[in-house]
């Protein structure tokens, strides 16, 4: 069988007396998409933040193509390969387009690889290209997404993460958002991808797994998850 490009062994994250994530068992191969469902304050988030470095393991491991990675700083993580799409955008508002985009390349050195990223991010998202002398601030918030995931790109990620790309856009927005995951794909970039949007995440997605109250609680192939009538009653609170 070949190695997974992520694996994670019963990792738990806490906030003090919080127990946000309970010993959770996943697993990434290289080139699938794999989407992270689960309601609000099920541990997505959490569970995200801790494989990037961002937030402390407290137990459990994390093993990025077989190499133990867990509570490795971000910076590190990066630099090999593994890199987030923070929920909520955090552009820099009073930095320009491509300060931002700037940014994301901060763990490569070869300036080769620069600037093929420069160019593919350019050719990803063209409006970015003529929107790189603006400030950041004065996007759409859908171009800030663009820009947020344009960034994480910079850094020429084998597996990248992101954290709920389509919250608060409109409609035509999240599908370009999710015709861009699919693109990502083809590319060679393997993704898991937080989502509060089941049906197109699920949709997208190859493989996918469910958490409520810090553990997984449902995991299988996407057509399958799909397929499961009460998931949205029994893990992702109603609606
Ligand atoms: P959301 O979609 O709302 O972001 P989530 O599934 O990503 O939800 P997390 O944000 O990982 O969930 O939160 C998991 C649990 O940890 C929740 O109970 C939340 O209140 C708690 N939590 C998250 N961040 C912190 C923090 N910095 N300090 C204390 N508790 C936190």
């Amino acid at each position: 069988m070949t190695q997974p490009l992520l694996s994670v062994s019963s990792l738990s994250v806490a906030y003090g007396p919080v127990d946000a994530v309970r010993a959770i068992d996943l697993q990434v191969f290289e080139g699938e998409i794999v989407t992270l469902l689960g309601a609000n304050g099920a541990g997505k988030s959490s569970t995200l933040n801790a494989l990037v470095g961002l937030v402390p393991v407290a137990s459990g491991s994390i093993h990025l193509e077989g190499k133990d990675t867990t509570n490795q700083a971000p910076e590190s993580l990066a630099a090999s390969g593994l890199t987030l799409s923070p929920e909520g955008r955090r552009v820099f508002g009073a930095l320009t387009v491509a300060e931002n985009l700037q940014m994301g390349a901060f763990s490569i050195a070869d300036k080769g690889a620069i600037s093929a990223a420069w160019d593919r991010v350019f050719e990803l998202f063209p409006i970015l290209k003529e929107r790189r002398h603006q400030f950041a601030g004065t996007l759409s918030g859908g171009q800030q997404q663009m820009l947020a995931v344009g960034r994480a790109l910079m850094s020429n990620p084998k597996l990248l993460l992101l954290d709920e790309p389509s919250l608060g856009l409109a409609p035509i927005i999240i599908e370009q958002i999710f015709e861009l995951i699919g693109q990502l794909r083809d590319q060679g970039v393997t993704l898991v991808v937080v989502e509060q949007n089941v049906a197109m995440a699920l949709d997208v997605a190859d493989r996918g797994y469910v958490m409520a109250g810090g553990q997984i609680v449902a995991s299988g192939a996407a057509q399958e998850l799909e397929q499961t009538s009460n998931l949205q009653d029994a893990y992702l609170g109603g609606h």
